[in-house]
């Protein structure tokens, strides 16, 4: 079981580091948020135990970071106690348990032991918007419960848009998820996808809307219908 730990107090650190390896677990440290990302995009990881004062990023926005990106890794967040407003937003932002500092090591192995058996029986929630839903493990879209049928380049349009949906992705952004490999794609390529994706979601409760100066956004326009 790979876990990343984030947590910027160096005896703090060594202390659970060496606990987590004597449960079994296979940890790594990362000492602020630029760290932890960097490590999350290089390797998979099973659980990632937060602290949440950390320098330059505060944990919070390390974590809302993550989930805006479609990454629903099982993450523990470590709270100076009492802090209530802490974990009213780690909740709200994606956090999946809370452990107050100071704790029993006993506790976190339970609290950590427990999260990654729910999180293996688990799939992972689909991504959502309106009544457009994208699997996150088969990557299949629904649309109104009907399966949508996309190219892989539309695919990957969507689920980029999808996991954002409601913030605008950067055109140059989305054309990298779309054309990893390929740096020839002019700047007509993606709108061309754009373009077929818009016609496959004609007449639903979702559209993608091209925002000035900053690029496209996926959104639901339940709203608007039902006013009409
Ligand atoms: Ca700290």
């Amino acid at each position: 079981m790979r876990l990343l730990l984030v947590e910027d107090e160096a005896e703090m650190a060594r202390w659970l580091m060496r606990a987590f390896k004597q449960s079994g677990f296979v940890p790594d440290h990362a000492p602020d948020a630029a760290t932890a990302e960097a490590l999350l995009a290089a390797n998979g990881y099973d659980l990632v135990v937060l602290d949440l004062q950390l320098p330059g990023k505060h944990g919070l926005v390390l974590l809302s970071e993550l989930r805006h990106a479609g990454n629903r890794i099982p993450v523990l967040v470590l709270t100076a106690q009492a802090a209530v407003q802490d974990r009213v937003k780690g909740l709200q932002l994606g956090a999946d348990d809370f452990l107050s500092k100071p704790f029993a090591i006993e506790e976190l192995e339970a609290r950590l032991t427990a999260l990654a058996r729910r999180s293996q029986g688990r799939p992972h929630a689909p991504l959502r918007c309106g009544s457009l839903s994208c699997a996150y493990d088969s990557r299949a879209f629904l649309l109104g419960g009907v399966l949508l049928q996309l190219t892989p380049r539309e695919s990957a349009a969507l689920w980029t848009l999808l996991a954002r949906s409601g913030s605008p992705i950067e055109k140059g952004h989305l054309s990298g998820k779309v054309f990893p490999n390929d740096s020839s794609a002019g700047p007509n390529a993606i709108e061309l996808v754009l373009h077929r994706l818009r016609r496959k979601l004609q007449g639903a409760d979702v559209r993608i809307v091209t925002v000035r100066g900053l690029g496209y956004m996926l959104e639901s326009v339940a709203h608007e219908n039902s006013a009409a």
